[in-house]
């Protein structure tokens, strides 16, 4: 039978126009996100059944799952509580011993099975007497023509869904294979076929290898394809921003530079200063910076933020920096006033609930975006704020300087929205969240990276423990001894999501009142994302100034606040963060020069949750930290919700496939700068 209408399809055809696909079996595709041919030669298999060589039934365990074939003895259905309940079962017999395979609660299981039927079954034992499976995954076995693509090979198993019959669809892939396989060309830029096996051929080894071990190079071959099609996306897309644009000239000529620096209190470590020409070449530069600012919680990304933030501004050319928090803003606002004031500069703050400085020469100014000579550096100014900077009515003349404080708490989107305020100005994005190789170069593949690889010197040191509610009593009193030692505390309570719900801040309230009562006298602050500002502030005021010892919070401290006397956390519950997430939250402290101590509390202390943990315990590199969580719980969970930018691969892993990202990164750098030289 031709399975085609048509004889001219292409893999971009929609599976509807294949024969035998009808509007149920292209809805029940389109449920499984495939809708053309080429989605179907792409649906990746879940697992293979080697169906070569079977396990005798009577030699299944209960502890590995395996594949028998047999033949159906003995079928029947059970009726219980009134009809409500059902069982149905089936005898399975290869010869060596019988099998029962048992289903509750389906009973049209029944109409899918004949006695003398032979099948598969896949699953482990749950019963040796009689030897037991519960609900098994199953296939009859049919004789025919198509026999082959089935049995006596190694067989896909597929991501099905409801009505779907495995047996149908690895049917209709192998057709498609055999019609389309010469249609599945080598994409631009291909790799070496040396090393990787052609594209046609690891689609083909993908659904029907000879051997298993052949899967996982074919897996490779495919995840390549995916990255290079992504780092087109992305390279491409920069060429363009380059070609199109021309750098506003912010080298700087150090005139308040130097004064700050003088003023600083402490010397600029090796790793900032490094990584300060870094940025200092680009701002000067042919064509506007790009950059990511990577440093670990604490490694002082701030005071190289400033840095660039006086390049532009001894420039001529006004700073917009974003942070993504209203505590973060109101905190940077503190600190770059305390700076930026002596010197001249015009700091002002802009969130959802407040506005501090209009401009002191509002809309009058009528120098043309760009025409930085005529400027006077003195009238420059530097806005802080949150993602109110983004609402229309703010507007910012003469931008030279975007920042970007914790990135990943913003999307790709919100980030370029407020370089579009500017005509291609300078681009500096910041995060603390130690991000994966592999991750940075999907997410932030078109900036350039600099690496503050090194801490303050001078810092005392994190000592991380762990230990089970039962041991709290203790705990109480170590913090105790500590605020008598004139340090102060954070205690942090976990929030489920981006926003504190209701019922997190019923817990955290109620937890507030027991630890007044276990640290009393000493003052204890309450901090959560549903105070209005004024009162965050005040709370945060509080802290600072040590007029509270302690401050009980919600995760919300989680980035930048930067208090150097507190020395101790506690982190209740710690087993339901993240490691990301409880590394940047152990950042908080460690950061004045008294030696600090991060408890991490948990429920039990044998859970699984919690003994990830221990990778805390062992270690302070937040690289190491990032790797372990990606791996763990994926790059969706480390990222958090709001990380829009993240595509979805069928074969590429971010947590493995690095030399991938890497390779095809440098595929299609060639192929694009070779590409230019031809045009
Ligand atoms: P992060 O990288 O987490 O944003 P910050 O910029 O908040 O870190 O810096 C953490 C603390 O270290 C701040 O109190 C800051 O003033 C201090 N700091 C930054 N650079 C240095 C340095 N070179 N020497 C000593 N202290 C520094
Ligand atoms: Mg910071």
């Amino acid at each position: 039978m031709a399975p085609f209408k048509a004889k001219t399809l292409s893999l971009a055809a929609p599976v509807t126009s294949l024969w035998g696909v009808g509007a149920e079996r292209a809805a029940q595709l389109a449920r499984l996100n495939i809708h053309t041919i080429e989605d179907l030669l792409l649906h990746r298999p879940r697992r293979y059944e080697d169906r070569r060589h079977f396990c005798a039934i009577a030699g299944l365990t209960r502890d590995r799952a395996a594949t028998a074939r047999g033949t159906i003895v003995a079928q029947g259905l059970k009726r219980f509580r009134g009809g409500t309940k059902s069982v149905f079962e089936f005898v399975l017999d290869d010869g060596t011993a019988r099998l029962h395979c048992r289903w509750w609660n389906l009973p049209f299981m029944g109409k899918y099975f004949t006695v003398g039927d032979e099948v598969f079954v896949f699953g482990k034992l749950v019963e040796m007497k009689p030897r037991t499976m519960g609900h098994p995954e199953t296939e009859v076995i049919e004789g025919g023509e198509e026999s082959f693509i089935h049995i006596n090979r190694i067989a896909p198993i597929y991501p099905l869904t409801e009505g779907l019959p495995q047996r149908w669809l690895r049917g209709l892939i192998w057709r498609m294979l055999e019609k389309f396989e010469s249609q599945i060309t080598e994409p631009t830029p291909s790799p070496d076929l040396k090393t990787f096996p052609a594209r046609a051929n690891a689609v083909r080894i993908i659904h029907f290898p000879e051997e298993l071990s052949d899967v996982e190079i074919a897996r490779r071959r495919l995840a390549l394809d995916e990255f290079v099609e992504l780092q087109m996306q992305i390279q491409s897309r920069r060429k363009h921003f380059e070609a199109k644009s021309h750098a506003l000239p912010c080298g700087g000529d150090n005139h308040l530079m130097k004064p700050f620096l003088a003023r600083l209190g402490f010397k600029l470590t090796g790793a900032q200063t490094k990584v300060l020409r870094e940025i200092r070449r680009d701002m000067g530069g042919t064509h506007p910076m790009r950059r990511l600012l990577q440093g670990d919680v604490g490694s002082g990304k701030t005071v190289v933020a400033a840095c660039t933030a006086l390049m532009a501004l001894e420039s001529g050319f006004n700073v917009a920096l974003m942070a993504p928090t209203e505590i973060l803003a109101e905190q940077h606002f503190q600190n770059f006033s305390r700076w930026f004031e002596p010197l001249g500069i015009k700091v002002q703050l802009q969130t959802g609930s407040r506005k501090t400085v209009e401009s002191r020469e509002p809309r009058a100014e009528n120098h043309s975006r760009h025409s930085p000579s005529t400027l006077d550096p003195r009238s420059s100014t530097l806005s802080i704020g949150t993602h109110a900077l983004l609402t229309s009515d703010f507007e910012l003349l003469r931008l030279g300087l975007v920042i970007i404080d914790e990135q990943h708490k913003f999307g790709v989107t919100q980030r370029e929205q407020l370089v579009r305020k500017g005509n291609y100005p300078h681009l500096l994005v910041m995060t603390a969240t130690p991000i994966p190789r592999t991750l940075g170069l999907t997410l932030y593949g078109d900036l350039d990276v600099s690496v503050i690889d090194e801490l303050p010197a001078g810092r005392g040191r994190v000592k991380t423990f762990m230990r089970t509610a039962d041991k709290l009593p203790k705990v109480w009193e170590f913090i105790r001894e500590k605020i008598a030692a004139g340090r102060q505390a954070y205690v942090v309570y976990p929030r489920v999501e981006e926003q504190d719900t209701a019922n997190d801040i019923k817990a955290v309230t109620k937890e507030f009142e027991n630890v007044q009562r276990s640290l009393a006298p000493y003052g204890v602050g309450l901090l959560h994302g549903q105070l209005r500002t004024p009162e965050k502030e005040s709370i945060m005021t509080a802290f600072r100034a040590n007029q509270v010892q302690a401050l009980v919070a919600t995760a919300l401290i989680e980035v930048g606040v930067d208090v150097p006397n507190a020395t101790v956390m506690l982190i209740e519950n710690a087993e339901r963060f993240g490691l990301a997430q409880l590394h940047q939250l152990r950042g908080r402290i460690g950061r004045g020069a008294h030696e600090s101590f991060c408890i991490l509390v948990c429920d039990t202390k044998t859970d699984e949750a919690c003994e990830r943990l221990n990778v805390l315990e062992e270690t302070a590199d937040g690289f190491r930290i990032a790797e372990a969580d990606l791996k763990l719980r994926g790059p969706g969970e480390l990222l958090g919700q709001r990380q829009s930018g993240l595509p979805r691969f069928r074969f590429g892993n971010l947590a493995d496939d690095l030399d991938l990202i890497c390779c095809a990164r440098e595929l299609v750098a060639r192929n694009l700068s070779g590409s230019l030289k031809n045009t």
